[in-house]
């Protein structure tokens, strides 16, 4: 056992939740401890603070686990341990420092039970307590899970007691568990993901399909308050009554380079790339299943859209597509604010949510609280099985791939690209709409060559030292704007922030001093003379200006070219942001694959 660390006091839970990534490998193969470690290097995006893994080694369980990052792990330390099944973790620390001890797995004080947790045991106090607060050796939440299965296992068999530990913890888990001298795994989950990837006699237990692509294409997805038992076969029940469940076993269309680098450096730039295809198998939907949710959209009374971060600003486009394309008008909500619009909601309401992951726990909150009231959900995900996928009474893929990078990229434009195509289904012009978007996506392949990514990469070394950047955009471009500040403080910690253009003089233009980077996204539209006089008073203040545009202007300090694409603008504007905040978190010497804090999906409110 190498978990060192001493004992730390106990951290404050977060209020923005994030997620790690769960394995578990059970079959033939007899070096599980690197193949859950490989595995878990694919799921490094969802949480980089620590890792661990554990198995049975001459019938007494064996735990490695340390802070770091599991991609500087050494696969030559677990070379000659063999053993046909592992459970592992990469953790974002909710509750408890980043410490080797509290890393995962978590084991019972006998040292029989290892867990691995992603979410939060809400009442984990009052179960330290029943147990006896001086048995604990971590200050997480998830070791009450191993040692209340210690203690019922005294009494019952393991899944028994597994079962019986699962019906006293409140809050949100997804939970893979072994036990010393049984060969097999159990898993359940409620709230948080987990996939089964069923191969030859063999299974995979994890948090995202990426973990396993390599070896099976074939998924079963556990649903909340379901538990699966894995040995020789896959048992499925239901957590409440105990009964049996039968699972439809899904093959995803998803090939294993498409989740690796390449000959990238990082993800995000690879994802940014591949938008120019990313796009076009966005808009490649099914024909009448698009003029089936234009209608649903038409009929509908009170229509709303909603999501998180960078989708939350996909939506806020949307809202703008809808307007100025189809007439109509859609109310934009954050998801963790969208529960209090319930008063708005009824049957014949439809509520949109589009999430990257589909797992999005704001997300699936805002789809309770339209549920509660009667009221449809569409979902626009890049996760056909996902969670929020399987519970919406209609669901949409965009087809993006496997998006990695903590940024959202590809998955934005695609979302965009797609709720600008309903738009235009809902006037009868969705031929014209898949036409000007698969322009759009040429014009994209145009623009992403290697002197225009040299070009960005000057601008942001021009602007890398600056601790502020403003970005101003008017109509579907402010929430532009908002997208690009986002981007911006996520990977390169400059503190940055979008603006509707007309709002600077209302305040925000006491923000700028001599030479502050402000970014100005304008389109060839009727705003277009509003922005640049916006962006001609952030000049006469001393900013340094970035028009992000497809016609020059002498207001320009730099000029970023843009292909004219009328109302798709905001696909094209976007493109630069992500570079530039790219290139500024790879000039501080930053990894904009895996910015502090964050964690790629929330799955916790
Ligand atoms: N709450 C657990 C912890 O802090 C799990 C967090 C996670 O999902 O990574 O260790």
């Amino acid at each position: 056992m190498r978990a060192t660390a001493k004992h730390e006091p106990q951290c404050e839970p977060q209020l923005e939740i994030i997620m790690c990534g769960i394995f578990g490998y059970i079959g033939p193969k007899e070096n599980s401890l690197e193949l859950v470690i490989k595995g878990l290097q694919k799921l490094e995006y969802r949480g980089y603070d620590s890792w661990g893994v554990a198995t049975e080694l001459d019938g007494e369980l064996f735990v490695d686990k340390k802070i770091g990052k599991i991609s500087e792990a050494n696969l030559d330390d677990f070379k000659d341990k063999k053993c046909n099944f592992a459970i592992g973790h990469t953790r974002w620390a909710t509750h408890g420092g980043v410490t080797d001890t509290n890393a995962h797995p978590h084991f019972s004080s006998d040292k029989t039970i290892a867990v691995v947790h992603n979410g939060i045991i809400e009442n984990y106090e009052e179960i330290r307590e029943m147990i006896g607060k001086e048995n604990f050796v971590s200050d997480t939440d998830t070791e009450v899970i191993p040692q209340l299965i210690a203690k019922y296992r005294k009494e019952m068999g393991f899944k028994e007691a597994v079962l019986e530990t699962i019906k006293k913890l409140k809050g949100r888990y997804a939970i893979v568990v072994t036990n010393v001298g049984e060969n097999y795994l159990i898993a359940a989950r409620r709230g948080s993901p987990l996939i089964v990837g069923v191969g030859e006699n063999e299974y995979f237990l994890a948090s995202d399909i990426p973990a396993f692509l390599e070896y099976t294409q074939n998924v079963n997805y556990l649903d909340d308050d379901e538990m699966v038992i894995v040995d020789g076969g896959v048992e499925f029940m239901n957590i409440t009554t105990g009964e049996p469940i039968k699972k439809r076993l899904v093959n995803i269309d998803l090939k294993a380079e498409s989740a690796e680098k390449g000959d990238y450096d990082h993800f995000m730039l690879k994802e940014i790339m591949e938008q120019k295809e990313s796009i076009l198998r966005a808009i490649n939907q099914d024909t009448d299943e698009i003029m089936h949710i234009a209608q649903m959209i038409k009929n509908s009374r009170g229509c709303f859209l909603s999501g998180c971060g960078t989708a939350g600003k996909v939506c806020m486009a949307g809202e703008y597509f809808f307007s100025l394309i189809a007439n109509r008008h859609v109310n934009f909500a954050p998801s963790s604010e969208f529960p209090v619009y319930h008063h708005f909601l009824r049957p014949e309401s439809l509520l949109i949510v589009v999430s990257q992951s589909g797992e999005t726990a704001d997300v699936l909150e805002a789809m309770e609280a339209a549920k509660k009231k009667g009221c449809k959900v569409l979902s626009i995900v890049n996760s056909e099985g996902s969670t929020i996928a399987r519970q919406s009474d209609f669901s949409l893929h965009i087809k993006a791939g496997v998006e990695k990078a903590v940024a959202s990229t590809k998955a934005a434009t695609s979302q965009m690209a797609l709720l600008m195509l309903i738009a235009t289904a809902m006037v009868g012009e969705l031929q014209e709409g898949r036409r000007l978007l698969a322009e759009v996506a040429s014009q994209i392949n145009d623009m992403l060559n290697p002197r225009f990514l040299t070009y960005i990469k000057d601008v942001a070394e021009r602007i890398k030292d600056h601790e502020n950047c403003y970005i101003i955009g008017k109509a579907e471009n402010y929430p532009m704007a908002l997208e690009a500040a986002i981007k911006i403080q996520e990977v390169s910690y400059v503190h940055a922030e979008g603006f509707a253009a007309g709002e600077l003089k209302h305040g925000p233009i006491a923000l700028v001093t001599e030479g502050t980077p402000c970014i100005s996204l304008i389109a060839n539209d009727e705003v277009k003379s509003d922005t640049i006089n916006n962006t001609i008073e952030l000049k006469a203040r001393g900013a340094h200006i970035i028009g992000i545009s497809p016609e020059k202007h002498e207001v320009f300090d730099d000029w970023i070219k843009v292909p004219d694409v009328g109302i798709a603008s905001p696909l094209v504007n976007i493109i630069p942001t992500q570079l530039l905040a790219y290139y500024i978190s790879v000039l501080r010497g930053l990894d904009p694959d895996m910015p502090r804090n964050l964690a790629k999906s929330v799955t916790v409110k």
